[in-house]
């Protein structure tokens, strides 16, 4: 090997992509992979040098090679122009934010967002002069109607955190660029590798790497990636704010990447497998996942996206709290616990009926959050029909 392909990927494929972006063996003295620089000062080799700043890395702040691996790797999946990396994916959100958004502006944000999203929006935000409407995620192109004068941007998530309302991106994209406003997308549940999300529209995408990119539940990490329009302020926001990633997520993150695309189509099939047996119990009134036929965002995301990832939920029959908790607290292999992307399964009761504003959030009864693992399914289903046994009898 010469060059490594690393310099001329766009040729490539995906998978190539994921397993050579990023890399330079051979300035790491072969070794594959960029180890971990950890540093604050970086050493210039004289005064004329130091004064123009002029060097490929120039403060521990502003990017190491660790760092500026990840950065290229993932514009070159996302088809970003440029990537930065933040230390976890609420300040990657956070951090897209700030970028488009100036005292006096309007935002747009899906009442489907994830939720700690809302939360900037309605404290920080607003405490700058930035007012916030949510709108409905299934309003399409009939977002145009929410526009105001001052309207700077239009927030999306597709599908929708817990409920899994898809978006049509394309169509709230066309609105939103015929009036010069920028869209925003936390990506984080399709990865580029399901959903690409600037060649579909996003100016700014946003990735909790935290997620799908470590696979592992063992860094936080986020990633917010903006296209040729944006990738300027993105990059000078980032850098005011000198929100950089811990060195050691960041290369766990870069070891992640490598076998995303395997880890993925695992936990699609398995998600899928899952989804179809919550739907044909007795005690499920209704299963929330796009790739379903039967659900509501099925013509949406068989249109635009290439997968489906390990994340869904499921709406109970009526059960009381007490029947609920028997349930979930005699799982053996389903963790309860927040975030999702590692290899274990999780599960999470939620009701979004107590912070939803744009939208009346009804429900037959408990709703519950999975991840699936990579477990064997018939212990992943013996689990639950065990569990599903204490809620019938506790009901
Ligand atoms: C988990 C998550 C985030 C935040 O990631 P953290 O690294 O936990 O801060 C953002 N958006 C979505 C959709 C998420 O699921």
């Amino acid at each position: 090997m010469a060059q490594h392909p690393s310099s001329h990927l766009e040729r490539f494929g995906e998978r190539t992509r994921l397993v050579h972006a990023g890399r330079e063996p051979f300035e790491q003295h072969g070794f594959v992979n960029t180890p971990i620089y950890r540093g604050s000062t970086v050493l210039y080799p004289n005064t004329e040098d130091f004064l123009a700043r002029r060097a490929k890395f120039t403060y521990g702040t502003q990017g190491t090679p660790t760092i500026a691996s990840l950065e290229r790797a993932w514009s070159s999946l996302a088809g970003a122009a440029d990537t930065v990396l933040t230390p976890s994916g609420l300040a990657a959100v956070t951090i897209a934010l700030l970028t488009v958004c100036r005292a006096g502006d309007h935002l747009l944000v899906s009442d489907s967002a994830y939720r700690p999203t809302r939360i900037f929006c309605d404290g920080v935000l607003k405490r700058f002069g930035v007012e916030t409407t949510y709108y409905d995620p299934l309003v399409g192109a009939g977002i145009e109607a929410l526009f105001r004068p001052n309207t700077r941007a239009v927030v999306t998530e597709a599908p929708g955190s817990q409920t899994f309302e898809m978006q049509d991106i394309p169509a709230i994209a066309a609105v939103a660029h015929a009036r010069d406003a920028a869209v925003l997308m936390d990506n984080t549940w399709a990865t580029p590798l399901f959903f690409p999300p600037h060649a579909m529209g996003v100016d700014i995408a946003i990735e909790a790497g935290t997620k799908y990119l470590s696979g592992g539940s063992d860094l936080l990490l986020g990633l917010t990636s903006a296209n040729e329009r944006w990738a300027k302020p993105l990059r000078q926001t980032f850098q005011a704010f000198a929100m950089c990633a811990g060195p050691e997520d960041v290369f766990l993150g870069l070891r992640g990447l490598r076998t995303m695309a395997l880890r993925l189509k695992e936990h699609e099939k398995q998600a899928l497998e899952m989804a179809r047996w919550f739907a044909a119990r007795p005690e499920v009134a209704r299963v929330l996942h796009p790739a379903l036929e039967s659900d509501p965002g099925h013509a949406i995301w068989k249109r635009d996206f290439k997968g489906s990832s390990g994340l869904f939920s499921v709406v109970l029959k009526p059960a009381s709290p007490a029947a609920l908790a028997a349930m979930l607290d005699g799982l053996e292999l389903f963790g309860i616990g927040a975030s999702w992307g590692g290899f274990e399964s999780l599960v999470l009761p939620f009701d979004p009926a107590a912070y939803r504003t744009a939208t009346t959030w009804q429900a037959e009864g408990p709703a519950l959050r999975f991840h699936i693992g990579l477990e064997d399914l018939d212990d992943l289903r013996t689990d639950l029909e065990a569990g599903f046994a204490r809620l019938r009898a506790t009901a």
